[in-house]
């Protein structure tokens, strides 16, 4: 397996001309994180991801997490990698300073996750459900709770998780039973969660679990379900660690990929309850879960993109040293990166990845505004375009890994099968992403219900009014600017046109969002994608222009941007063909047909 090397020329290029790193260090709190210091950070967490994470990635694979006398074993090296992580800090990089953190954008550790999830894609599931299960904590809990759980969760000494899914309820969560008995200042928990990442194992001091439970009075459905803080181990008045609770694994599952991030079955209260406290108000569980579902949707996208750059990174060495075959203008045999093929593969897997990268930071850095930017207007428009994205960078991010993954296995040729080159763990690694946290089937569901049809297309609307500046500032005396201008103007019709077709269809056809909002998504997907390529073209071509000195890099950015608009940005006319097909031949056969 190829080791991981962070691209940080395209992070660096990614934060501060499209995402606008230095617009957020404006803002008050993020002072730190100027040009120099983010360099730094990048130059810091690009060792950690290669030295460390990277080489633990096939380790990881190969002996995955067992469960031995009820307790998690992790795999070799990952206990140590944790440590060091830990010691540096990384967990806190985006939290506040008071409570630890380094109170940096979330932009940035957008970029360092970036990083960690491409070295190490099941080590980095554990940061991110901690910084989840922070962010949770942090917006809806107690002043008591916040104190005694966040200090040790920002420091990285106590991990987090998610527990929401049990047999019975996976993409369904109204149908949650696990069960919370008030008891005095607590609650006791009884039930069994299923598929629950990292939520045992022994890298940290205590595993702080956040969980939908209902209360005996409870609503049925939705608006009866709770959300409560299971910690592990107990904690004593005096902040240490206490007894065990009574919550524990009792089997893990064997899967396809991330073999070294345990999924656990988990029970509580076997031996009468788990303690759990109360997060919020009771019957609120599901609005508050959503602050860590959205976030580890954020992530989710991040993932794709990593993965994807390190199938791209695996698949371009490769092509590089694999010898075959003769191409046009070598009279030798060649390495296969000669063939035409072979490129247009590595072209497709490159360019798909920078889209990603961009749109997914883009994204990130509407979080940082919507939270702290110190104009309210700011605040509230970041919030719509945030709530906007984030569907669509899940599920569209996290669909595009399947193909360059798909890519990387098929440039490895009859190598990309056999495990030992690393392209096949890659591929199925990636498999669950667009799984967990929603499925595309759900995302697609979310963005057209919630974010289209309800506000009758505003946020969309205000997006691709966007993307027609961008347009009209491509020069169109240049003939690649203008080539892309073209294709950019096209994509951006076909979304608004299938955003006005679904205002109009959906709501007289119940079956309607369902067949069709995948394909939507894909369409916004691509389209969005294209948004941050033709930005960063201008960009790159600007500096072309000024004669800047690094003509390789933008150059390359000018090539893999206009590779984009003539290879992916013509799907969307498949997709928009798609939606506009409407319902009839989905539905049309009875369930027995199928
Ligand atoms: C490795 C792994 C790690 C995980 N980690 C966690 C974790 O840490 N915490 C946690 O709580 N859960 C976790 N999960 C569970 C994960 O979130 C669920 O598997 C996921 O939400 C899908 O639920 P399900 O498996 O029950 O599939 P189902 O809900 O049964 O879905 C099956 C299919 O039906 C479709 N479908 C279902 N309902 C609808 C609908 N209403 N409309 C349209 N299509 C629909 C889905 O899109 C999917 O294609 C994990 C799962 C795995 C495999």
């Amino acid at each position: 397996m190829t080791t991981y090397l962070a691209p940080t020329k395209d992070m660096n290029f990614v934060l501060n001309e499209l995402a606008g790193m230095k617009m957020l260090a404006r803002i008050p709190g993020f002072e730190d994180a100027t040009e120099d210091m983010v360099e730094a950070i990048l130059v810091e967490a690009s060792k950690l991801s290669s030295e460390v994470l990277s080489p633990l990635n096939k380790i990881g694979d190969e002996q995955g997490s067992h469960l031995v006398d009820g307790k998690v074993r992790v795999a070799e090296g990952f206990t140590d990698a944790y440590q060091q992580y830990i010691d540096n800090g990384w967990l806190g990089l985006g939290q506040e300073v008071e409570l630890g953190g380094q109170g940096l954008p979330y932009l940035l550790h957008t970029a360092v996750s970036e990083m960690w999830n491409s070295a190490n894609l099941s080590f980095a599931l554990c940061p991110l459900l901690t910084v989840g299960a922070i962010e949770a904590i942090k917006e809806h809990d107690s002043d008591d709770i916040k104190s005694t759980f966040l200090p040790p969760m920002v420091s990285g000494h106590w991990t987090g998780t998610m527990n929401l899914t049990e047999a019975q309820a996976g993409s369904d969560l109204a149908a949650v039973r696990t069960r919370a008995e008030p008891n005095g200042d607590h609650y006791l928990i009884s039930g069994q969660k299923i598929f629950i990442t990292w939520s045992d194992h022994e890298m940290s001091e205590n595993v702080i679990h956040l969980v939908l439970a209902r209360l005996p009075d409870a609503p049925s459905g939705i608006k009866g379900i709770s959300l409560f803080v299971v910690p592990k181990f107990l904690i004593n008045k005096d902040g240490t660690i206490g007894e065990r609770n009574d919550v524990h694994a009792v089997s893990l599952e064997h899967k396809l990929g991330v073999h070294a991030s345990p999924t656990c079955v988990m029970s509580f209260g076997d031996k009468g309850g788990a303690i759990g406290y109360l997060v919020g108000e009771p019957h609120h569980g599901m609005a508050y879960m959503f602050t860590m579902m959205n976030h580890a949707r954020l992530g989710c996208g991040l993932q794709g993109v990593a993965i994807a750059e390190r199938a791209y990174q695996q698949a371009a060495d490769y092509a590089r040293d694999r010898i075959q075959g003769n191409a046009p203008g070598h009279p030798e045999r060649v390495a296969i990166i000669q063939h035409a093929d072979v490129r247009r593969m590595l072209m497709l897997m490159r360019s798909l990845t920078e889209a990603m990268r961009s749109l997914t930071y883009v994204t990130a850095a509407e979080l940082d505004k919507s939270l702290h930017d110190d104009d309210a207007e700011q605040r509230a428009s970041s919030q719509n375009r945030l709530e906007l994205l984030t569907p669509v960078t899940k599920a569209w991010c996290t669909e595009v890994a399947q193909e360059v993954t798909t890519l990387g296995v098929q440039i490895h040729g009859g190598m990309g099968f056999i495990e030992e080159t690393g392209a096949a763990q890659h591929f199925r690694d990636a498999r669950i992403i667009t799984i967990y946290e929603g499925t595309t089937g759900i995302q697609a569901l979310d963005l057209v219900g919630r974010k289209i049809l309800r506000d009758g297309g505003e946020a969309m609307h205000s997006l691709l009014a966007e993307l027609e500046i961008i347009e009209s500032k491509l020069d169109k005396s240049n003939r690649h600017l203008n080539q892309i201008a073209g294709s950019m103007s096209e994509g951006r019709q076909m979304l608004k046109q299938a955003t006005e077709w679904m205002l109009e269809h959906a709501v007289t056809d119940p079956n309607l969002s369902g067949s069709v909002s995948v394909n939507f998504l894909m369409l916004t997907g691509t389209v969005l994608g294209g948004w941050q390529m033709a930005r960063a073209a201008l960009v790159a071509q600007q500096k072309l222009d000024v004669g800047d000195t690094d003509t390789d890099f933008y150059h390359a950015k000018m090539v893999f941007t206009r590779f984009y608009f003539e290879q992916v940005m013509p799907r969307a006319k498949a997709y928009f063909d798609a939606v506009t097909a409407g319902v009839e031949t989905v539905m049309e056969l009875p369930a027995e047909q199928l």
